[in-house]
């Protein structure tokens, strides 16, 4: 599919960080005793976005819709099968072993589970130091002062630079994780549901320091999650992807205020509101999420629209910008960006 949400949201090439185009991750499926590929799960479908500097975008959707791919992709830990990543006006997906080495430190990446990812046999200062020596960040000589500021910066004490991850509670590994990234001094971090294996009040404290670091430092954020609360908290932007397609895009205050797409909508649908007096209106999706290898024909969404017309069954739809930013892929809109005269009482 088609989604160039790219449109007019670029506010001048030099603020962008980062620019995909066109990215695509697909997996062979293999079957028999020959293994022949027989198949593709197209786990990120053509999708197009740019980040600015400084700024977060949240990317959100169902489990297995492609959200980590993208991710994961972009820092290249997984080579793509096509498009374009432009960081700093480099195409990362051209670049070698040696000059993607290079480029590593800039481009980081924290990660959903902070027991995992940190190794149990090395003491704090190492998990944060390792790179740091590995990419000379700082010269030997300031290699211990420097950590002793970055473990500061992310709530940790100096003191605690000998002890191995096992004697930390689950927010404070997480910091680590947080700090072993932020050693690196990355201008774009891709943080991986961060906070969903943390208690609620852990959340908010590890959200915090995420939002610090980033106006000290003005990195960029692609901040993956399912907990869309937390999206509207922390996002400038909003990408919504639906079985590796990116179906609707914009800022933050023009999705959560006004939802396009009819999966968006029931998205947002279930996000509480703290008002005991609001009556929500919970969409149900009917159905579960179809499988990535043999996605439904036309629109992917159409199995479980409530909007779903006969052109859904068939044809891709094509990008729409419904307002400057704000891009929708749903046949509910024409060519102008407005609804489509005979589908506006279906889509109120
Ligand atoms: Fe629903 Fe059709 Fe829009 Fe897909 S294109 S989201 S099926 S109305």
């Amino acid at each position: 599919m088609e989604n160039n949400l790219t449109s007019n949201n670029s506010n001048g090439n030099g603020r962008n960080i980062l620019e995909v185009k066109n990215l695509k991750q697909y997996f062979p499926i293999k079957a028999g005793l020959m293994q022949h590929v027989v198949g593709y799960v197209k786990a990120v479908d053509d999708i197009s976005f740019k980040i600015e500097r400084g700024k977060t975008m949240g990317l959100v959707g169902e489990s297995g819709c492609g959200k980590t791919t993208v991710g994961k992709t972009l820092l290249r830990l997984l080579n793509p099968t096509g498009g374009q990543v432009i960081f700093n006006g480099t195409d990362v997906m051209t670049l070698n072993r040696k000059e993607l080495r290079a480029l590593r430190p800039k481009m980081q990446m924290i990660f959903q589970d902070p027991y995992s990812s940190l190794s149990p046999r090395m003491p704090v200062s190492e998990i944060i130091g390792e790179a740091v020596r590995e990419h000379n960040i700082v010269p030997e000589a300031e290699f211990d002062d420097y950590i002793d500021d970055v473990m500061r910066s992310c709530g940790l004490q100096p003191y605690q630079k000998d002890r191995y991850p096992h004697e930390f509670s689950g927010g404070q590994r997480q910091r680590i994780c947080v700090a072993r990234s932020l050693a690196l001094k990355p201008e774009f971090v891709v943080c991986d549901e961060p906070v969903s294996a943390l208690d609620v009040s852990i959340q908010a404290q590890i959200i915090n320091l995420l939002e610090d670091l980033q106006h000290q430092r003005e990195m960029a954020y692609l901040f993956i999650s399912h907990d869309l609360s937390v999206v509207q908290h922390i996002s400038d932007y909003v990408g919504v992807m639906y079985l590796g397609d990116l179906v609707e895009y914009g800022e933050k205050e023009s999705i959560f205020e006004n939802p396009l797409h009819p999966y968006t909508q029931a998205l947002l649908s279930a996000v509480p509101v703290p008002d005991p007096n609001y009556k929500m209106k919970r969409i149900i999706l009917e159905g579960s999420i179809p499988s990535p290898a043999n996605p439904p024909s036309g629109c992917k969404f159409h199995t479980r629209c409530r909007f779903a017309m006969d052109i859904c069954k068939t044809v891709v739809p094509d990008t729409r910008e419904i307002e400057p930013g704000h891009v929708v892929v749903c046949h509910l809109y024409n060519e102008q960006g407005t609804l489509v005269e005979e589908n506006s009482e279906k889509a109120i």
